[in-house]
């Protein structure tokens, strides 16, 4: 059963089709001209339209088209009233976006079964409108930590690139792998060791701006980046995430588990990466020597303007 939006301009024939829209168990809700019809529409969002086509103010097959070309509903089946004959304005009410039609005078058992199987269309078009959010979802956010995934990181890091080099800005990649991890995972067992890997999540998710971008890298490596920021700026955050590390209190039966991470950094006014893996690798490059230089710090990538 549905909430059904007819725009009709009789008076008689709009009460005789909501009265057998109700007895079919849907809502109706009646417009009777097309500025009405829209106005209705937009702030009921029906699950279905029943048009009639000539209306004062706006005619049925422009509705139609607004109706469709829509982008605050999924899918909104029509349904077409024309008159007997009218083979034109059925043939445009299809090119309209329209979905069925029916010919006045109409019995209104037709009229129900039709709006019947146009809900069944709808119904079918919403799941899968659905399913489709959640793939996207569910292909872009790590699950364990909640945070962006790879991939997600890899397609963000792409667009953040060009824009950096189009508009002339900077851009930081923060990037920090947790320090003697496998130790933790072999001392504490794996689940403890993932819910390290979320607490740590959870000072990305808590100390970076809203354009920032917190991703999982991989099994304890995480990345930070930072749109329109210095290097001087992504230190400072970097070394913030460190510190909160180190201070966490992290218990596992009554004995406080240390847990330190160690990072690079690189951005591009400094190393002037060619392209975004370049970038990626300069700073891990400095992760690498921050781990050499005894973990749990900070290091920024090295390479200057003009070394290749
Ligand atoms: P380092 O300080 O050099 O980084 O040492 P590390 O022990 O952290 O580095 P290593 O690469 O040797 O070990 C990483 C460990 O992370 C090994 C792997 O089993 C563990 N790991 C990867 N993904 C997950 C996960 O999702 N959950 C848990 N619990 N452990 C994971
Ligand atoms: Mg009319
Ligand atoms: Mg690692
Ligand atoms: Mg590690």
């Amino acid at each position: 059963m549905g909430k059904i939006l007819l725009v009709e301009d009789s008076a008689t024939q709009s009460m005789k089709v909501q009265f057998a829209l109700r007895g079919g168990g849907h809502t109706a809700l009646g417009a009777a001209d097309g500025e009405e019809g829209w106005q209705i529409f937009i702030s009921e969002k029906p699950d279905l339209v029943l048009l009639d086509i000539v209306l004062p103010k706006k005619d049925g097959l422009t509705l139609c088209r607004e109706i469709k070309q829509y982008s605050g509903t999924v899918f909104t089946p029509v349904i077409l009233l024309t008159n007997q004959g009218d083979t034109a304005s059925k043939i445009k009410g299809f090119e309209m976006g329209a979905d069925d039609y029916l010919t006045k005078p109409f019995d209104v058992h037709e009229l129900l079964a039709r709006v019947k199987s146009m809900l069944r269309i709808k119904e079918l078009q919403d799941q899968l409108h659905r399913l489709v959010n959640h793939l996207e979802l569910i292909s872009t956010i790590d699950e364990l930590t909640q945070l962006a995934n790879r991939r997600s990181f890899n397609e963000t890091m792409r667009i953040e690139f060009e824009r950096t080099h189009r508009y002339k800005q900077n851009l930081c990649l923060i990037m920090l792998d947790i320090d003697r991890f496998k130790r933790i995972n072999d001392t504490y067992g794996h689940p403890f060791g993932d819910y390290v890997l979320k607490e740590v999540a959870g000072i990305l998710k808590s100390n970076i701006r809203k354009v920032d971008l917190a991703a999982r890298y991989g099994g304890e490596e995480f990345v930070v980046l930072c749109p329109a920021t210095s290097m001087e700026s992504g230190a400072t955050l970097a070394e913030k995430l460190r510190k909160n590390c180190e201070i966490m209190r992290i218990e596992k039966e009554g004995t406080l588990v240390p847990v330190t991470i160690s990072i690079g950094i690189s951005d591009c006014f400094v190393a002037e990466p060619s392209d975004s893996d370049e970038l990626v690798r300069q700073a891990d490059d400095a992760l690498y020597e921050a781990k050499k230089s005894g973990r749990n710090q900070v290091c920024i990538s090295k390479v200057k303007k003009g070394d290749s």
